[in-house]
């Protein structure tokens, strides 16, 4: 059997009481048992505890960051648990003592509850309850309304819900949507009766989603909890009555995800439906689209009747342009207006869709009768076409080729200079829970607005995303504000409030563009509006005295008494590390008059949407409660998060008692020195070739401190060795712990590993399955490594790459046979935490600038989105 590498346990924090479950008890949780494709639990060592709850506790609390899922544990699955743990102890031969005793009092109480045969009343006793804080004791902004919104679902009559509302019962999964959307806890959750609670890590959520009836469970319960939250927020539909909000609720669809730069919707489209944000930011922009709008059309009798003419010919393109235009109700209109009558908006309307539907067909311009102008040097210079318009770029270029082909044909009745500027005019971004769309679909006018997936990037640094979004359909929408008259005058306030504050936007001279700087491109390329703690700094203030930058190191410095604290003691905040680089793009902000020049420096700004956040294979990274972004100490180093941050604010640090490609060696070409100044990879390169002539060996030599902190945090220690020498030994404190002759196998540059544990536990080191037997060489203090490797014939090779990392003893299940070993960790995340963990909780950084040119604000504040 191949030998099985774990991942290094996660370690939650624990109340007494908690148990963690072995593997294969977890897999008998419904929960698990019960998806389609088996999640690898194995992977994921100490990410799931098992907590009980006593009624009145509170199990999660608004507003917290939400990092972990909870699932209420059914009887069967308590009762089906506790035999199984007593099985294991009368295995082990300890039926007698006190634990057994109370698993078979326990076992006894559960299986009378399960005999009373009332499994569906017992499965609708709420176990927990959902609460909400005092919406006025909260906070502005979007989170107040969904709260308010949350209120007022709670308030409604029991019977508009199929169960009591604001309840849990058995069997339930929740806290799931924080995990999944990275939004706080919407709702308190207290225990109604004692209950067992598995909390689990986002990590194991994010395996299960990819299983698609999981996936299902989730949107369902998406619809119930968090739908009706966002449904509720919108005028139209907050006073309907209950059967028709749920039927709302129930039919409106779940879109997959959409890809950063995807288009959504174009400016002067069809209404077709309006949309709610389920996850990641759209951009709206305005002036960017090519299709037609009614300013585009210079006169519309003249252009009309040029069409028109095309039904007199026989062939060419007008011809053919006729025969596209196909619908009737176009072509009426076309010869209406065509005859000199003024057509209503909504027939002009009705054109333009006919049109815009020809100018978005990728393959337009391959019909024989536009084959003359698609070689004229106007068209041919822009290039091939896109095979589909998915992408707004793709789309754009599609539209932009058919629209100057459709000019070719109607000069001067297409008005050129209604082209688009081609980046448009950013008027917005919009986040989770907000909601587009509803002006076209509720005025029955085109769309005003074009809507794109928004991109998470940083400068030149395009990275995943996805947008999730709820469509409703505009039927659907006509069908319930028709079921619900009153509710369309606080829509159309709503509506006419919107429109008043574009047409206000829009119609600003360019040099009253104050905050239109904040809508460009540049703030757009620099990801600002994620920032919600964005790091400015005023370079017309800063005087680079680095003030700011030494504060951050300080308040992640070690403190002396550390080392005789218990490892779990020590801030883990406090490892040296700075988190602020005054090096980033700059920004030009201009307002009213003035204007001012901002670096924005590489540390977190506290993202609206942590991309960070997706995907850690240990969910180690997550979201603290002050919302700073907290890497865990269980972090394995695998750099996915550093590499998903678009703002190069996540550093990855080799971590270890001796660190591969680290300094501190001395080399020498004799045991008895003069020892010279060495760097790991150690080379015989050309220089040491010339400054040591024929020399058959080398020693090296590094000193390092094991502190009494490290060797409490773990007792045994992996080292990692590269070295293509074909002779080499290693020694710690004069034990040799690996050695390779030249009648040994010949060396592969692979690397080679063993395991050292202290000296004083010698004889108590327990040799697992497969692990390498360890060999006691370090000690608390003081240690020496010395090496001795012969070079060979080429400068470049690696002699000696080694490094020393703290190992503990892996966590696996019993059922797991055969062989395994444990990732070595040899890398950490760091990232800035906000100061998280000092007193008051205030950025060290802004706080010592002397020159009040550092500061953390909210971007979409700050800039003036709002
Ligand atoms: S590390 Fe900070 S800046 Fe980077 S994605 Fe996460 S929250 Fe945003
Ligand atoms: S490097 Fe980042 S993603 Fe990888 S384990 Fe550490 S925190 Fe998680």
């Amino acid at each position: 059997m191949a030998r099985v590498k774990v991942k290094p346990p996660a370690r939650l924090a624990r109340r007494p009481g908690d148990e963690e479950l072995t593997i294969e008890q977890l897999k008998h949780v419904s929960l698990f048992a019960n998806l389609s494709r088996p999640v690898e639990l194995e992977q994921f060592p100490g990410t799931a505890l098992l907590r009980r709850y006593e009624k009145g506790e509170q199990i999660c609390r608004q507003n917290d960051p939400g990092w972990t899922a909870f699932y209420i544990l059914t009887t069967k699955d308590l009762l089906e648990l506790r035999q199984s743990q007593l099985k294991a102890l009368v295995g082990q031969g300890e039926v007698g003592g006190q634990r057994a005793q109370e698993l078979q009092q326990e076992i006894a109480s559960l299986q009378s509850a399960s005999d009373q045969k009332l499994p569906a009343s017992d499965r609708l006793t709420p176990a927990a309850s959902v609460h909400l804080a005092d919406p006025a004791n909260q906070q502005a902004g979007l989170g107040q309304s969904l709260r308010q919104s949350f209120s007022a679902l709670l308030q409604r009559s029991p019977e508009k819900r199929s169960k009591q509302p604001g309840t849990l019962v058995e069997g339930e999964l929740f806290g799931e949507m924080s995990c999944l959307y990275r939004i706080p806890r919407t709702a308190t959750v207290m225990a109604e009766r004692e209950c067992h609670v598995l909390t689990f890590l986002r990590n194991i959520l994010d395996k299960m989603y990819a299983n698609k009836a999981f996936k299902d469970q989730v949107d369902s319960i998406y619809r119930q909890r968090v739908l009706e939250l966002y449904l509720n927020q919108l005028p139209v539909f907050r006073d309907l009555p209950p059967e028709v909000f749920r039927s709302l609720r129930d039919r409106v669809e779940l879109l997959p995800p959409l890809e950063p730069g995807d288009i959504i919707c174009d400016e002067h489209e069809r209404p077709d439906c309006m949309y709610i944000i389920r996850s990641g930011f759209v951009k709206l922009m305005k002036n960017s689209s090519y299709l037609l709008g009614d300013e585009s059309i210079a006169d519309w009798k003249g252009f009309c009747a040029s069409l028109l003419a095309g039904e007199q010919e026989s062939s060419g393109p007008r011809r053919k342009i006729w025969e596209l235009l196909s619908q009737e109700p176009v072509r009426a209109v076309i010869r209406k207006a065509a005859q000199g009558a003024v057509p209503t908006a909504d027939e002009k309307a009705l054109l333009l869709y006919g049109l815009n539907d020809l100018l978005k067909q990728p393959k337009l311009q391959a019909h024989a009768e536009f084959k003359e102008a698609v070689q004229s040097p106007a068209l041919s210079s822009l290039g091939k076409l896109p095979a589909g318009g998915k992408k707004w770029s793709q789309h754009q270029q599609i539209c932009e080729f058919n629209r100057r082909l459709l000019g070719t044909f109607f000069p001067e009745l297409l008005l050129p200079q209604t082209m688009p500027d081609p980046s448009g005019r950013i008027l917005d971004y919009l986040a989770s829970g907000d909601y587009f769309g509803e002006t076209g679909v509720l005025c029955n006018t085109p769309r005003n607005a074009t809507c794109v997936a928004y991109v998470h990037h940083g400068e030149g640094k395009a990275i995943h995303g996805r947008v999730e979004l709820v469509r409703i359909s505009k039927g659907l929408f006509d069908e319930i504000r028709n079921s619900c008259p009153p509710a369309e005058e606080s829509v159309a306030r709503v509506v006419e409030e919107r429109n008043r504050s574009r047409e206000s936007l829009m119609s600003l001279p360019v040099w009253q563009e104050h905050n239109l700087a904040a809508r460009s491109e540049r703030f757009d390329d620099l990801g600002l509006i994620q920032g919600q703690k964005l790091m400015l700094i005023d370079l017309d203030r800063c005087t680079r005295c680095d003030k700011c930058v030494e504060a951050c190191v300080r308040s992640h410095h070690s403190h002396w008494w550390d080392k005789f604290l218990p490892s779990d003691w020590v801030e883990p905040s406090r490892d040296n590390r700075g988190r602020l680089f005054l090096d980033g793009p700059r920004f030009t902000h201009h307002s009213g008059s003035t204007t001012r020049n901002y670096l924005v420096p590489s540390t977190c700004r506290q993202c609206r949407d942590p991309i960070c956040l997706v995907g850690c294979p240990v969910g180690s990274i997550h979201k603290g409660d002050n919302a700073q972004i907290v890497i865990e100490d269980w972090c394995i180093g695998c750099s996915r998060c550093a590499e998903q941050c678009p703002y190069g604010s996540i550093q990855m640090h080799a971590i270890g008692i001796v660190e591969k490609g680290g300094r501190g060696w001395t080399y020498g070409p004799s045991g008895s020195g003069p020892w010279l100044d060495a760097e790991m990879p150690f080379k015989f390169n050309r220089e040491l070739r010339e400054k040591h002539r024929n020399v058959k060996q080398i020693y090296l030599r590094r000193s390092f401190e094991l502190t009494p902190a490290q060797s409490r945090a773990s007792r045994s220690y992996r080292l990692q060795l590269l070295s293509l020498a074909p002779q080499f030994t290693v020694q710690f404190n004069g034990h040799k712990v690996l050695s390779q002759g030249v009648s040994e196998k010949a060396p592969t540059g692979k690397e080679i590993e063993a395991l050292l544990v202290l000296e004083a536990d010698a004889s108590t080191v327990e040799v697992l399955p497969g692990e390498l037997p360890p060999q006691p060489a370090v000690r608390v203090g003081h240690n020496l490594v010395e090496a001795t490797v012969s070079p060979t014939a080429n400068p470049d090779d690696t002699l000696l790459d080694l490094g020393l990392y703290a190992f503990s003893k892996p966590v696996v299940d019993p059922s797991m046979v055969g062989e395994f070993s444990q990732e070595v960790v040899t890398k950490k995340a760091v990232v800035c935490d906000m100061c998280g963990s000092q007193w008051g909780q205030q950025p060290a950084c802004v706080n010592a600038c002397p020159h009040d040119a550092a500061m953390r604000v909210d971007a979409r504040s700050f800039f003036q989105l709002h």
